[in-house]
């Protein structure tokens, strides 16, 4: 549980078989909290790091006001683990990847779960994906130096957005962004490790 409280959250972690999401010789090091390489320079993430996004996710305000989480956008698919984390708790899930190679093993992997809700997306993330928006919320699996205006922009009034966002000394940050009637308003939170937001396709 490691300090994670919500039912709803510990519920979609439990259920979502991590060890489909990596390669085989690292099956028996799937359900350890630490991240594993998935490919092409690129990790999964740490399981802890998942939940406390997902709740922080749920802290939305804009669910108060709907009832529940509607579309998400994921910038970062990988190997698509936080993807079918997210498809229990939102109603749609848009997952984009700038990479070929982990957006087709994401395909893989998620394929034999049918999740109808998660819809994969090759591009570049950086610039969000607009013809899905407004989000309830965006989560960032992949950290840079600013948080890209198109995010915000696509974000809806009440929606959240978490990233991991690099200071002036290179220690990276998770932090939330609530957007409101009024504008926009930031927390930083705890210290984060996650790989680094590049721009365009490859
Ligand atoms: N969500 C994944 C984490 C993958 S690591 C999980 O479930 O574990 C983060 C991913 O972000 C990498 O695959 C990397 O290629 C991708 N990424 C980095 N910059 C991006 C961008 N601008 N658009 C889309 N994906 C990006």
């Amino acid at each position: 549980a490691a300090g994670i409280t919500m039912p709803k959250v510990l519920e979609a972690m439990g259920a979502v078989e991590r060890h489909r999401f990596v390669d085989s010789g690292l099956v028996n090091q799937a359900y350890e909290d630490t991240s594993l390489p998935i490919g092409l320079g690129q990790t999964i993430s740490k399981p802890s790091i998942v939940a406390r996004m997902a709740e922080l996710l749920l802290g939305a305000e804009i669910i108060r006001t709907s009832g529940s989480l509607g579309r998400v956008l994921e910038i970062g698919t990988g190997c698509g683990y936080q993807a079918a984390v997210l498809s229990r708790l939102a109603r749609e899930v848009y997952s984009i990847e700038r990479l070929r190679g982990l957006h087709d093993k994401a395909r893989v992997h998620l394929r034999p779960l049918r999740l109808a809700n998660v819809h994969l997306l090759f591009g570049d993330g950086m610039l969000g994906f607009a013809q899905g928006a407004p989000y309830a919320a965006i989560v960032a699996a992949a950290g840079g130096a600013a948080i890209p205006p198109q995010w915000c922009e696509q974000l809806a009034v009440g929606g959240r957005l978490i990233a991991p966002i690099a200071g002036a000394d290179g220690q990276q940050m998770l932090l939330v962004v609530d957007k409101t009637a009024h504008g926009l308003k930031q927390t930083v939170l705890e210290p984060v490790h996650f790989v680094p937001l590049k721009s365009g396709v490859a």
